[in-house]
C-alpha cells in the first residue's frame, strides 16, 4: 500500500440524496396516488424521472460513483422488508393484491388493518418503519426495486453502486411481532435472512453492480458481545459467496468503537466511516486496529445531517492522515445526504453575507468532489476552493451574528446559583399551594387546542398581506376567548391559552429570536410524504423583546383561574433546528436558556404563576453511545434549570415530555428540578406513574390519561380507571389530571368531549378520595 496510489485513486461518492426533487414532486405524486388522482404509472414516471435527474447532477457535479436504491416512495427501511419479503400477516393479502398498495398499507394501515409502528432513525429527525419479526417469519428475496435502479442508473452511463441497509442492522431495528414469545430477539433470524442477502448480492453482481454497499450505523451504539459476534457471522457468509459484488460496509452517526476491528477484520473490501463530531475517534481507532490494509476506506469527512460549509483545510488534514491507513481512499458525506436540505443557492431571502457558510446536499457534493480532487492531485489542484473557504469560514468565525459580545458577556457570567431555584422543591410546593389553591388531582391540559383552518388561513392571509397586524391579531384574541370560556365551562383547574398564534412550537420562536433565520425551501423528510423546514441557529442568539407575554396575560385577563405560561425548552429548540457547528452545543444551548430566561422572568412580571417549559426532545437527542449521555444530560438539564430558576419559589414550573419510556433519564428529569411533569401515558396504561414512583421521584406529575394521538374520546369510566392506577403509585396530592400532549391535531368535538369526560373522571376519583 503507497499512498501515492491511495491519493492517486482518490474518488467521490455519497450514501443517499434527498428524495423529493426540488418542489417536493414525490410528495405530491405520492399523494396523489393516495387520492386517486395519480395512477401507479404515472407515480413510477415521477419517480424515474426524480431518480434520473438526481444522478444526472451528481454526475455533472464530478462524483465518480452514484449510489442507487436509495430512493423510497417512503422509507428505506421498509424497502428492505419488502426486498427480504418481511410482510406481516395482516399486511399480506393487500400486498399480494397489489404490491404497491401493499406497499403504502404497511406504511399507513387501512381502516381495518394496522401499519407498521414508525420510530425515529438514530438520533436523527428521520423516521422508519420497523420490522416485525417473529420465529415463523419466512425471508424471501426480492430484489426486484434495487436492479431495477441500478439498471437505470447504468443506462445513463454512471458507476452505480447498490445501497442496502446491512442485515445486522436490519435485524437489531426490527422488533417482536405479535404473537411472538416473550423475549423473542430477532436477531436469531440472522442464519434465515443472510441467505437472502446473498441471493440479492449475486442477482447485483450479475445485472453489474461491482460495489454494493451495506449499511451498518447500529454498530456505533453499544452492543454486547453477542451481537458483534452476529456482525462477524454475516460477514464472514457474505464475504465468503462466491460471484459477489465487492462490499463496502458503511457506518454512520458515531464511532464504530468494539465493532471497528470487527469489520475491518471481516473478508470485506471496504468499510465507510464517518469522521465528523464524536465519529472523529473513528480515526485513532482505526490506527490502532492497524488500518485497513488492502482495502477501501471511503471517508466521511462532510457532514452529512447538518447544514454548514466544510472546513476543507481540515478535512484535507483528515484525508492525508488516512492515506497511511487504507489501500485506497475515497471521499464522501459522513452519512446519507438525505438528511439535509437540497439547495441552498435556491433560499434567496437570506442574507447573502449568512448563504455563503450553509451547504445544502448540492453544494455537499460539491465540496466532496473538490476534496477528492485535492487528495488525488495536491491542494495545488483545488488552491481557489480553498481560498475561497477559508474566506467564508473567516466572515463567519467574524460575524456580528456569530458574536454577539452581550451575549457572550452574559454567559461567560452565568454561575451557579442562576441555574438553581431559590428553595428546594419541599419547600416551594407549600408556597405555590398557598397561592395557586388548588383542589387535590387538579386538571389542565398540555397547551395547544385544535389548530383549525380558519386560524392558519388567518396566518397564511396575514403572510400574503390580505389582512393586517390588528386583524390577525383580533383574531387571535377571539380564539383564545373561545378556548378560555371552554376551559371555565368545562371545569379545568390550570387553564391555557391554546397557542393559536404558532404555526410551530420550535418555529415561532426561532421567528422571534435573534440567531435564527428561517429557510423558505429547506425540506427535510421526517417520515413518508411529511417534510419538515428545521429553522438555522446561525449566531448568538438573544430575545428583542417579549414572545408570549401579550397572549398569555390576555388570556389570564379573562379569568380568575390560573393560566398558565407556554414555552418550549432550550433543548428542543436545538434538537428540532440545524444548529451551529462552530461552538460546542452546550454553549449555544445556554445562550437560548438565558433567551428564554427573559421570557420566563417577564411572564412571571405580569403575574403567571404557572409556567410550562416543554422538552420533549430531551429524550431523543441523546447520544448514541452511553458512554457521551452523562455529558449531554448535564448541559441540557442545566440548560433547563437556566431557563426556569430565576423564579420565585411560590411560581409553578411545569414541563412536558411526550413519551413513555424514559427509564434510562429518570435521574435527568429529576434533576430538571420543576414541580410538576406531564408525560404520555395513556397507551401504556400509566406505567410511568409506576416508574416514576419507583425511582422515588419526589414531584408532582401529570402521566397523561387521553390519548391525543387518536380521535377517539375516552369515556370518564376510562380517564377514571386510569386516574386509579396513577393513584395506586402517587399520592393525590402530587397526581394531576391532564391529556398525553397538546391538542392541535385534534378536532374540537373530540377535544370538547375528551376533556369533558376528563373532569368528570377527576371529580369522581376525588369522591373517592
Ligand atoms: N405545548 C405544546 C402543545 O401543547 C407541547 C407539544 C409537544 O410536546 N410536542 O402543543
Ligand atoms: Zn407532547
Amino acid at each position: 500500500m503507497t499512498s501515492k496510489s491511495a491519493a492517486a485513486a482518490a474518488r467521490a461518492t455519497v450514501y443517499g440524496y434527498p428524495r423529493q426533487g426540488r418542489d417536493r414532486e414525490l410528495k405530491k405524486a405520492v399523494e396523489g396516488y393516495w387520492k386517486g388522482a395519480v395512477t401507479a404509472a404515472a407515480l413510477r414516471r415521477t419517480a424515474a424521472g426524480l431518480r434520473a435527474a438526481t444522478w444526472r447532477d451528481l454526475d455533472a457535479a464530478g462524483l465518480h460513483e452514484v449510489p442507487t436504491g436509495d430512493f423510497s416512495y417512503y422509507d428505506h427501511v421498509l424497502d428492505t422488508s419488502v426486498m427480504v419479503g418481511a410482510i406481516p400477516a395482516r399486511h399480506r393479502a393487500a400486498f399480494a393484491a397489489d404490491p404497491l398498495d401493499g406497499y403504502f398499507t404497511m406504511a399507513r394501515g387501512t381502516q381495518d388493518v394496522a401499519p407498521l409502528e414508525m420510530t425515529k432513525w438514530f438520533d436523527t429527525n428521520y423516521h422508519y418503519l420497523v420490522p416485525e419479526l417473529g420465529p415463523d417469519t419466512v425471508f424471501t428475496a426480492d430484489p426486484a426495486k434495487q436492479l431495477g435502479e441500478l439498471q437505470e442508473a447504468l443506462a445513463l452511463g454512471l458507476a452505480a453502486r447498490p445501497v442496502l441497509v446491512g442485515p445486522v442492522t436490519y435485524l437489531l431495528l426490527a422488533k417482536p411481532a405479535p404473537g411472538a414469545p416473550a423475549g423473542f430477539d430477532p436477531l436469531t433470524l440472522l442464519d434465515r435472512l443472510l441467505p437472502v442477502y446473498a441471493e440479492v448480492l449475486t442477482a447485483l453482481r450479475a445485472a453489474g453492480a461491482e460495489w454494493v454497499q451495506l449499511d451498518e450505523p447500529a454498530l456505533v451504539q453499544d452492543r454486547t458481545p453477542a451481537e458483534l459476534n452476529a456482525a462477524t457471522r454475516a460477514y464472514r457468509d457474505l464475504g465468503a459467496l462466491t460471484d459477489r459484488p465487492k462490499l463496502l460496509v458503511a457506518s454512520y452517526f458515531d464511532r464504530l468503537g468494539e465493532a471497528l476491528p470487527v469489520l475491518a477484520k471481516a473478508p470485506v473490501d471496504g468499510l465507510a466511516l464517518d469522521f465528523t463530531g464524536p465519529a472523529a475517534a473513528n480515526l485513532d481507532d482505526l490506527a490502532a486496529a492497524g488500518g485497513l490494509p488492502g482495502k477501501r476506506l471511503v471517508a466521511g469527512v462532510v457532514d452529512g445531517r447538518n447544514v454548514w460549509i466544510n472546513d476543507l483545510t481540515a478535512s484535507l488534514a483528515t484525508l492525508a492522515t488516512l492515506l497511511g491507513l487504507a489501500d485506497r481512499v475515497d471521499v464522501a458525506a459522513s452519512s446519507s445526504l438525505l438528511h439535509v436540505p437540497l439547495d441552498a443557492t435556491a433560499e434567496r431571502d437570506i442574507d447573502p453575507r449568512i448563504a455563503r457558510w450553509l451547504a445544502f446536499a448540492r453544494q455537499k457534493t460539491t465540496e466532496i468532489v473538490t476534496l477528492a480532487r485535492g487528495l488525488g492531485h495536491g491542494t495545488a489542484a483545488i488552491a481557489g476552493e480553498l481560498a475561497a473557504n477559508r474566506a467564508d469560514l473567516a466572515s463567519r468565525a467574524g460575524s456580528a451574528l456569530t458574536h454577539d459580545p452581550a451575549v457572550r458577556a452574559r454567559t461567560t457570567a452565568v454561575t451557579g446559583d442562576d441555574a438553581r431555584r431559590s428553595l428546594p422543591y419541599a419547600e416551594r410546593t407549600t408556597a405555590q399551594r398557598a397561592r395557586l389553591g388548588l383542589p387535590s388531582l387538579p386538571t389542565t391540559t398540555i397547551g395547544s387546542f385544535p389548530q383549525t383552518t380558519d386560524l392558519r388561513t388567518a396566518r397564511a392571509d396575514l403572510r400574503a398581506g390580505r389582512i393586517g397586524t390588528d386583524a390577525y391579531e383580533r383574531r387571535i384574541e377571539a380564539e383564545i376567548r373561545e378556548v378560555v370560556a371552554f376551559q371555565e365551562k368545562t371545569g379545568l383547574d390550570v387553564l391555557v391559552h391554546g397557542e393559536p398564534e404558532r404555526n410551530d412550537m420550535v418555529q415561532y420562536f426561532a421567528e422571534r429570536l435573534t440567531g435564527y433565520l428561517a429557510t423558505r425551501h429547506g425540506w427535510v423528510q421526517s417520515y413518508g410524504t411529511r417534510y419538515v423546514r428545521p429553522p438555522v441557529l446561525a449566531g448568538d442568539v438573544s430575545r428583542p423583546e417579549p414572545m408570549t407575554v401579550r397572549w398569555t396575560s390576555y388570556a389570564q385577563s379573562l379569568t380568575n383561574r390560573p393560566v398558565k405560561g407556554m414555552l418550549t425548552g432550550p433543548v428542543t429548540m436545538l434538537a428540532w433546528s440545524f444548529v451551529r457547528d462552530d461552538q460546542p452545543r452546550a454553549e449555544t444551548a445556554r445562550q437560548v436558556a438565558l433567551a428564554l430566561r427573559d421570557e420566563v422572568a417577564d411572564l412571571e412580571a405580569a403575574g403567571t404563576a404557572v409556567i410550562q417549559v416543554d422538552e420533549p426532545a430531551l429524550r431523543e437527542t441523546l447520544p448514541l453511545r452511553t458512554a457521551d449521555r452523562p455529558a449531554y444530560l448535564s448541559w441540557a438539564t442545566e440548560a433547563f434549570r437556566l431557563t426556569t430558576g430565576g423564579v420565585r419559589p411560590d411560581t409553578q414550573i411545569h414541563t412536558h415530555m411526550c413519551y413513555a419510556e424514559f427509564g434510562d433519564i429518570l435521574q435527568a428529569i429529576d434533576d430538571l428540578d420543576a414541580d410538576v411533569i406531564s408525560l404520555e401515558a395513556a397507551r401504556s396504561h400509566m406505567r410511568v406513574a409506576g416508574e416514576l414512583a419507583g425511582a422515588g421521584y419526589p414531584r408532582e406529575a401529570g402521566p397523561g390519561v387521553y390519548d391525543i394521538h387518536s380521535p377517539r374520546v375516552p369515556a370518564a369510566d376510562e380517564a377514571a380507571a386510569l386516574l386509579r392506577r396513577g393513584l395506586a403509585a402517587i399520592p393525590a396530592k402530587r397526581l394531576w389530571v391532564n391529556p398525553d400532549c397538546g391538542l392541535k391535531t385534534r378536532g374540537w368535538p373530540e377535544v370538547r368531549a375528551s376533556l369533558e369526560h376528563l373532569v368528570t373522571a377527576a371529580r369522581t376519583v376525588r369522591e373517592e378520595l
